[in-house]
């Protein structure tokens, strides 16, 4: 249990709102009194209900939350305080936090500076020693590199042997396991012989190779990729192993230079290797970025998105290859639902793009050529290339029927793998478009194209319906109605999950809101201080750019509030309806209001009846529940005449 939820379990709300000098009453399930918030009319309109630890004032206040939101107003202090003294009371030891987040930090720290003196070294050995020339030659000759672009990428090598940095770095006062952390050694398998005489379990993971040091978006070093001198040495490539700080599918190689680039020319472009990023930055075209030699991330292409929605893939100009993209396209769109890395397939890259409103594009690379070749011929030969880039429908059709097309079978085989895509595509407009061009290129007539499941009818889940019946019937029934469940725990924990994961869609979702005529999602919507805190930091996380969303909410979140954040970021979304999640927001939206509301509703009518039977005046409660009658209407309307709620 975190000490958040500890806490909430040992201090009861009455007794904090009795110490506080409400006067409480209890009626049914909850407790009534005049609010300690404002000054005193006739009707006691706050209300606590000890069940789920909450609060609420129906009268001027028109406000809510948890334990710590009462102590926060009742003593005007800020959530950390407000936890000190809650935990005081409780007697819960708060777990020291910040330690913990602050030691990790500087662990991080520590392996950043090492890997910066790691580049140093490789870039020594590279520069300033007799083995190194080979590289240096390679380097200069061979992909005429200038000593400057060199200088600027960090490049360096790594020398023949099994110790050379081990033993550098160990002199310097470093320990095996900061190298190995680092990802700069690898661990000795029993058995295996050792080139030196002292047995050591670790040895230099790199060894007699082309040295690229990888950095973060904001400029961090991360680890290294290395290339091999060597033709017979494998692998080609080689990076650092997933470290603390290196995590390959959330880093795209050039990011720190490109950055400012992408955002200048509203366009970012994907090669498939280091030394086609550094070729072509050379060559001036600087908004440039690679994978780390393994399959595009969505993470990656959200990376990319913050500083352009213009993305272009340029491609590996063997078309075998492209063919092999193509033939996995099945096994892909099989594996897709539950794989998180999505490969690097037209299908998923159609998902990427609708998910994050981004705009993909393929530039089809002449055969034979790496894109260093193209800029060293004929540095604007790369600008048409980019400028001819094609959407990815259009781009895989082109590649299905480079072969023709003439045969009926040939035909049906590439309608089968272009009708999946087509229907996969945001907008009917478009999907319209393409199909029409794949019956016209097919020369088949538009009619024969009907997929097996047209895209307006594709199955959509329900089961969600419980609260919007309530929209519907809002009538009350007998006695205050809270859930002990706490139907609006869970829809805010839901709502939150899918902002950490999709940040991007708070602001459609807060478009969707306004043209509905519902207002923007606030703190309000969420009854409990943690679940607010953390709408609060994804709407600060979107006014920075230095960091992800996820990252920047962690970084700076209480760390009380760590557990619930981990529980959030961990829950399974289905990705399968993703294009979906806008109208799953919305809908969550609305239903989290929905809820509060008939639960006010509820809560009024019965404190109404019972001011009643106590001959007690009604009137500010039939004022009251009038209002939130009106507002539940008014909320009914809005959910109905959405379109973005009726197309989920
Ligand atoms: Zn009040």
């Amino acid at each position: 249990m975190s000490s958040i939820d500890d806490i909430k379990s040992r201090v009861d709300i009455v007794d904090l709102a009795t110490e506080a000098g409400v006067k409480l009453r209890r009626s049914g399930r909850s407790y009534t009194g005049f609010c300690p918030f404002h000054s005193n009319t006739r009707t006691p309109a706050f209300v606590v209900w000890p069940e789920t630890g909450t609060w609420r004032c129906f009268g001027e206040c028109n406000e809510g939350g948890d334990i710590f939101k009462f102590v926060m107003k009742r003593e005007g202090v800020d959530f950390k305080e407000a936890l000190r003294r809650l935990a005081d009371k409780a007697g819960v030891q708060l777990e020291e936090f910040t330690p913990r987040q602050q030691e990790q930090r500087e662990a991080n720290d520590h392996l950043r500076a090492l890997l910066e003196e790691a580049l140093t070294f490789y870039r020594g050995h590279l520069l300033g020693t007799p083995a190194g020339k080979p590289a240096l030659h390679y380097l200069v000759e061979k992909r005429k590199l200038t000593s400057q672009t060199i200088e600027t990428f960090g490049l360096g090598y790594a020398p023949q042997g099994w110790d050379n940095a081990l033993k550098h770095f160990t002199a310097k006062g470093y320990s095996t396991k900061d190298l190995s952390d680092a990802g700069l050694l690898t661990e000795r398998t029993s058995g295996e012989a050792s080139g030196s005489s002292h047995q050591s379990a670790y040895y230099d993971r790199f060894r007699h190779r082309i040295m690229f040091p990888i950095r973060d978006a904001e400029g961090r070093m991360t680890g290294f990729g290395a290339r091999i001198l060597d033709p017979d040495d494998i692998p080609k490539f080689l990076n650092s192993p997933e470290t603390p700080v290196f995590t390959k599918g959330h880093l795209l190689y050039g990011l720190d230079r490109a950055r400012k680039p992408v955002r200048a020319a509203d366009q970012a472009v994907i090669v498939e290797g280091y030394l086609d990023v550094i070729a072509l930055h050379q060559a001036g075209y600087e908004n440039v970025v690679s994978p780390m030699g393994t399959a595009l991330t969505e993470e990656q292409l959200r990376l990319l998105k913050r500083f352009s929605r213009r993305i272009v893939l340029a491609l590996d100009p063997d078309a075998a290859g492209q063919k092999a993209i193509l033939r996995g396209l099945d096994a892909a769109r099989a594996s897709l639902d539950r794989e998180e890395e999505l490969r690097f397939d037209a299908h998923g890259l159609l998902r990427h793009e609708a998910r994050l409103q981004a705009d993909l594009r393929v530039a089809r690379l002449p055969d034979g050529l790496d894109p260093d070749e193209i800029v060293q011929q004929e540095p604007e030969e790369w600008a048409r290339l980019i400028a001819a880039a094609k959407p990815i429908v259009e781009h895989v059709m082109d590649t299905l029927l480079a072969d023709g097309a003439d045969s009926p079978k040939v035909k049906a085989d590439i309608a089968r793998q272009m009708l999946p895509l087509i229907d996969d595509l945001a907008t009917p407009v478009e999907r319209d478009s393409y199909r029409q061009m794949l019956a016209r290129r097919l020369k088949v007539d538009e009619r024969s194209l009907v997929s097996g499941q047209p895209s307006g009818a594709r199955p959509v889940r329900r089961g969600r319906g419980r609260v919007q019946e309530s929209v519907a019937t809002a009538g009350p029934p007998p006695g205050p109605v809270v859930a002990v469940s706490n139907p609006a725990r869970r829809i805010g924990a839901a709502l939150l999950a899918i902002l950490l994961k999709y940040p991007e869609l708070l602001p459609k979702l807060d478009r969707t809101l306004q043209e509905s005529s519902l207002s923007a999602l606030t703190a309000a919507d969420f009854e409990y201080t943690d679940h607010q805190a953390i709408l609060q930091l994804v709407r600060r996380a979107q006014e920075q750019d230095a960091a992800e969303t996820p990252h920047y909410v962690l970084e700076n979140l209480d760390g009380q509030f760590r557990e619930l954040y981990e529980e959030l970021a961990s829950q399974k979304l289905d990705t399968t309806q993703a294009d979906k999640l806008q109208a799953e927001l919305f809908r969550q939206v609305v239903q989290v209001r929905a809820v509060a509301l008939t639960e006010s509703i509820n809560q009024l009518r019965f404190m109404q009846e019972d001011a009643q039977q106590r001959g007690e005046s009604v009137t500010g409660y039939q004022d009251l529940v009038l209002e939130h009658v009106r507002s539940l209407n008014y909320l009914d309307q809005a959910r109905k005449k959405s379109s973005a709620y009726r197309k989920g």
